[in-house]
């Protein structure tokens, strides 16, 4: 009832602004941000790799990551991946091969959902940072050793040990990436930035199997205010 009422509401319509026709209309397409900036979540997770978020989490950007997230309007995976992209490479240092990892998604969210957000937007990412002549490549070698609960409704603490020791780097997947011995940077990719457990939870996970993690890159940050989220909590992917 609720997804046909949402369908009535977006289909064929602009999740920016409603407007009939494409899922991003030209005028919100233009207006999405084009670069990215350090977005630090208070508190900061101990040790956190500088994270890097293209746009706030509100608005359009709120509205496509939902859109493709909850309701597979797969081809927001485009403009999700060009703000992605943004968010790895802004100042990024000159160095080796960039190496993008993307946090794992719950494999019972990914069932549920028929896809998996955060794994399509990195990939979408690479492919255009790959044509704009980086050294760039996809891997996946994180893995969730336990269940964890759905971070929805938890605040930071309860969301750092629900998260603490879940994610494991596969030694097998490492070593024939090669990624060590050939010193990549590694940059640990997720949709949205909340209190940043989870991503401190991939960069652990990563770190533990000898990776260099240089960065998270994110869509989007929430917005703080003396730590209270001031935009609903996305559930866990
Ligand atoms: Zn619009």
């Amino acid at each position: 009832m609720r997804d046909g009422a949402l369908d009535l509401l977006w289909g064929g319509a602009c999740v920016g602004c409603g407007r009939p026709g494409r899922l991003v209309c030209p005028a919100c397409l233009a207006a999405l941000p084009v670069g990215a900036a350090p977005a630090w979540p208070t508190p900061t997770p101990d040790g956190l790799a500088e994270p890097w978020a293209a746009a706030a989490y509100d608005g359009t950007v709120r509205a496509m990551v939902l859109g493709l997230k909850e309701r597979g309007l797969l081809r927001l995976g485009g403009p999700l991946s060009r703000l992605l992209a943004a968010a790895v490479c802004a100042d990024l240092p000159p160095g080796g091969p960039v190496v993008l990892v993307p946090v794992p998604s719950r494999p019972a969210t990914v069932r549920a959902r028929g896809h998996d957000p955060t794994r399509a937007i990195t990939a979408g990412a690479a492919r255009l940072l790959a044509a704009r002549g980086f050294d760039v490549e996809v891997r996946r070698p994180l893995r969730q050793r336990r269940r964890v609960l759905d971070q929805a409704g938890l605040d930071a603490a309860g969301r750092a040990s629900n998260l603490a020791g879940s994610m494991r780097a596969s030694e097998r997947a490492v070593r024939r990436s090669g990624l060590r011995r050939r010193h990549a940077s590694v940059v640990v990719c997720d949709d949205v930035l909340t209190t940043g457990s989870t991503a401190r939870e991939a960069q652990r996970a990563l770190e533990e199997a000898g990776l260099v993690v240089v960065r998270v890159a994110t869509v989007a940050a929430t917005r703080r205010h003396g730590g209270v989220l001031t935009t609903p909590v996305l559930r866990s992917s």
